[in-house]
């Protein structure tokens, strides 16, 4: 696998049309960071901050976050790295919230959690706004609040890390020399009021994982929904279609940084519909970069436009036997 990687490690994603392809990496850990190099990502597109608060017994304190976020921006050098807000609460429940948290919800993915939590437990949000602040003191911070249904929710998350800004400022600390605020669009009723959210954003992610499960009211963690639907079926292509189409013309960077991205047909089709950074885990970094030099943009994104008007009836087949034809 070690091999593999390396012959990978230095392939860079352009299409056969030579569009540049941002294929980057998820990540959580301090462990997860080495991988960057080893598989040649561009960056972490998705860093899951609330991973430090699933192993923690306590809250972690302020310090202990600023070490891991500096530390990662450290290993990632030049290349960006997004980090998300905590998504905890749900069914990622942490011992120390409990008392007021998940254990009595039916629906947890659909309860309190991720920014909901953060705004309401103001002080959990404010200590890590500035511990992101101040671990990228004279360096570009991204910022990725997840869970957002309506725009007023990324009012709202802004204004904390703006708050701690303003403190930082007044305190005569560096601060960060450009700070990119995006949003995750992983609730659907998000894509209804996208033309309201996208001005205010740097960058738009799709977290395909929960966007796909509340599309279909098919919770992601029980294995006998597994098989219920595709990520290729044409009511998800076309709701990813329409995400991309709406940014179309904005000054607005969009990604995917939900698993999807990182399969092989689905990257095809996304890459197709319009969407040009994929964030996926590290595994898939190598495979994806291969797969983005076979392809030419104008013919996927053409034959894709065909297919979501007029679906076939087994799209994966379809996409399957167009990739084979070409000898991908
Ligand atoms: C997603 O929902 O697609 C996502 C990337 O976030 P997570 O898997 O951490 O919920
Ligand atoms: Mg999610």
């Amino acid at each position: 696998r070690q091999a593999a990687y390396a012959k990978l490690r230095d392939v860079e994603p352009f299409t056969r049309c030579g569009t540049r392809i941002q294929v980057m990496m998820n990540a959580g850990l301090r462990e997860d960071i080495s991988n960057l190099n080893l598989v040649g990502a561009d960056g972490i597109g998705l860093f899951r901050t609330e991973f430090q608060f699933l192993v923690s017994a306590t809250l972690p304190q302020r310090e202990k976050q600023l070490r891991l976020y500096r530390d990662v921006m450290d290993a990632a050098g030049d290349r960006p790295v997004i980090f998300r807000t905590v998504d905890i609460g749900g069914d990622k429940a942490v011992p120390y919230l409990n008392s007021e948290n998940t254990e009595d919800e039916e629906n947890p993915a659909m309860g309190w959690r991720a920014l909901r939590l953060a705004l309401e437990r103001g002080g959990l949000l404010k200590a890590q706004a500035r511990a992101l602040l101040e671990a990228a003191s004279g360096r570009t911070l991204y910022v990725m609040f997840p869970m957002i249904s309506e725009p007023w929710e990324f009012d709202a998350a802004k204004a904390v890390f703006e708050e701690q800004l303003a403190y930082l400022k007044k305190q005569r600390k560096t601060l960060p020399e450009a700070i990119h605020y995006g949003a995750m669009l992983e609730v659907p009723a998000l894509a209804e009021v996208l033309d309201l959210l996208i001005p205010k954003l740097s960058f738009l992610s799709v977290g395909t994982n929960d966007l796909t499960q509340f599309l279909f009211a098919a919770d992601r963690a029980n294995p006998k929904l597994a098989e219920r639907y595709d990520w290729l079926s044409p009511a998800i292509l076309r709701f990813m279609r329409r995400i991309a189409q709406a940014t179309v013309g904005q000054q607005v960077d969009l990604g995917v940084c939900g698993e999807m991205g990182g399969r092989q047909l689905e990257a095809l089709a996304l890459m197709g519909l319009g969407f040009r950074r994929l964030s996926i885990t590290p595994v898939s970094v190598g495979p994806i970069k291969e797969l983005v030099r076979q392809i030419d943009l104008a013919e996927i994104t053409e034959a894709m436009n065909g297919w979501l008007t007029n679906p076939p009836e087994n799209m994966r087949d379809t996409l399957q036997q167009w990739a084979l034809d070409r000898g991908i």
